[in-house]
């Protein structure tokens, strides 16, 4: 088939929604190129920059990840922000169809009074910075202060505390960016609070990472007291066959209720039925205010109902874990409630009429909900959808990148390839090597590039040399 009778398809994110979509347009059989468009320099989304370092298991998704990249139909266009150096309406005219698979970017706020104080961050800012992401390089944490609150009982809240809290010396051999290792060696940080504002059922954390905290060396971890007396909903919830995690979850928390704290080890709190009302502090934060609530509603759609009762919890760091949420993407319709972009299937709506050819997947189209595998069966009914459309959109002409990267030479964008992502993973990993590391990550976009222009000079000079001893041969 020519070249001009190609599928050709771009993908906007290379998390793992981007990478499960290629999966399933190469796979599908279809003679079909497709281009990943990457605001970073460096792909994998969460994976690189949002699993924890001390869970680099759940990071082998990326060995499946390069061997789709490798496939002679991928091109990776890393470094290149859609909206800003490329409209979504180029993209649309130079491909058949668009797929964007951006994620969640940033958090639901709390809204409520001193969120922003100094010493108040969102679970992105902590997680981007331990895990090197260059958006959080320069952010900081006074981790001088002894107690902290996490807001939120899911597994970021889950990665969060068992940063904060894990002997230092067991993430040393992990991919943690340098910065944070630093920073977390000398960390005073003895006591967090990881608040819920419902109760122990109705936690969001899987077991394996709630018995991975209750577990961590040096640390004692204890339930407020009360709370493992279930009213008939939670019972009834408890009983239920669909709530095999929150029976085991139960479980761990019952085997906590007699631990006891003792001053020469880190203390961990889980705190139920709370919501933050309020961060208090004159300069930075001093405490959280909390009011207490109790449950209200039929057996798994029960909420928390504020009661009158309200305590102050006197911490010097908060940070809010209560979802990630989507970011507008300019030129495309966006829910700011729900943070997703709206669709059906996967093909993206605007008023409720379908936007011919372009889609949407991951988080972005469901909302920040799943393990990474969970976006593979997404992927799968979004490449579904777009090739049920096939027909509507065949005949048109679809350039690619022959007319994006004149386009982005024009503007003088610095495109990152996979070769040249594979010459900065290269270097991330030499260092990491040095230091015992599976890789010590670039944290800044700049050291990314530089890496690429050290190998492009030194190409350069082999090339020169190459020329001078084939003309010195010739003269001889
Ligand atoms: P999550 O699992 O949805 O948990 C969010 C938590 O925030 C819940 O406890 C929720 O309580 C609470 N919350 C929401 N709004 C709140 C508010 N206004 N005030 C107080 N609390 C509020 O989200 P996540 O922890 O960000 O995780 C996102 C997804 O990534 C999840 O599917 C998670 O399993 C996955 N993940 C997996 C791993 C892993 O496999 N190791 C690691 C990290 C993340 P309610 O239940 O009451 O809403």
């Amino acid at each position: 088939m020519q070249d001009s009778e190609r599928l050709k398809i771009a993908i906007v994110g290379s998390g793992p929604s981007g990478f499960y979509a290629a999966e399933a347009l190469l796979g599908s059989g279809l003679d079909v190129q497709v281009d990943m468009f990457e605001r970073l320099p460096t792909p994998f989304g969460l994976v690189r920059s949002g699993v924890a370092p001390d869970h680099q298991k759940l990071k082998q998704p990326i060995r499946v990840f390069e061997a789709i990249a490798r496939s002679p139909r991928f091109n990776l266009v890393g470094n290149i922000t859609i909206g800003l150096e490329i409209s979504v309406e180029e993209l649309r005219s130079a491909y058949h169809a668009v797929i964007f698979a951006c994620g969640a970017q940033k958090d639901r706020r709390m809204d409520i009074p001193g969120e922003d104080l100094q010493g108040s961050h969102t679970a992105t800012e902590f997680v981007g910075w331990y895990n090197g992401h260059p958006d959080y390089r320069d952010h900081t944490f006074d981790l001088n202060q002894e107690v902290a609150a996490i807001v939120g009982q899911g597994n970021v809240a889950a990665d969060i505390c068992r940063i904060l809290m894990r002997p230092v010396d067991e993430l040393r051999s992990s991919d943690i960016a340098e910065h944070a290792l630093e920073a977390l060696s000398e960390s005073k940080v003895r006591e967090v609070h990881i608040i819920g504002r419902r109760g122990p059922v109705q936690a969001k954390f899987t077991t394996k990472e709630l018995r991975e905290i209750a577990s961590l060396t040096g640390t004692v971890s204890t339930i407020e007291s009360g709370h493992l007396e279930f009213s008939d909903a939670c019972s009834s919830e408890l009983a239920s066959n669909k709530s095999t995690v929150a029976h085991k979850n139960v479980e761990v928390f019952r085997s906590l209720s007699t631990n006891i704290p003792d001053g020469s080890r880190r203390h961990i709190h889980f705190r139920f039925l709370a919501s933050p009302v309020a961060v208090l502090g004159e300069e930075r934060v001093e405490s959280l205010r909390l009011v207490r609530n109790r449950l209200s509603g039929d057996p798994f759609n029960q909420s928390a109902i504020a009661t009158e009762r309200v305590e102050d919890l006197s911490c010097g760091l908060v940070f809010r874990s209560i979802g990630y949420k989507g970011v507008a993407i300019p030129g495309l319709p966006f829910d700011h409630i729900r943070g997703v972009v709206p669709n059906k299937a996967g093909r993206i709506h605007a008023n409720g009429a379908v936007l011919p050819r372009l889609f949407v997947t991951g988080w972005l189209k469901r909302g920040p909900s799943g393990i990474i595998g969970t976006n593979r069966a997404d992927s799968l009914e979004t490449v579904q959808a777009l090739l049920e459309d096939l027909s509507t959109f065949a005949p048109s002409r679809a350039p690619g990148l022959d007319s994006i990267l004149p386009i982005l030479e024009g503007r003088s964008a610095r495109v990152v390839s996979l070769v040249d992502w594979l010459a900065i993973d290269g270097a991330e990993v030499e260092r990491g090597n040095k230091a015992g590391k599976p890789r010590e990550k670039f944290t800044r976009i700049e050291e990314m590039i530089s890496v690429l222009s050290r190998r492009d000079e030194k190409d350069l000079q082999e090339d020169t040399s190459n020329v001078h001893a084939r003309e010195s041969a010739l003269q001889n």
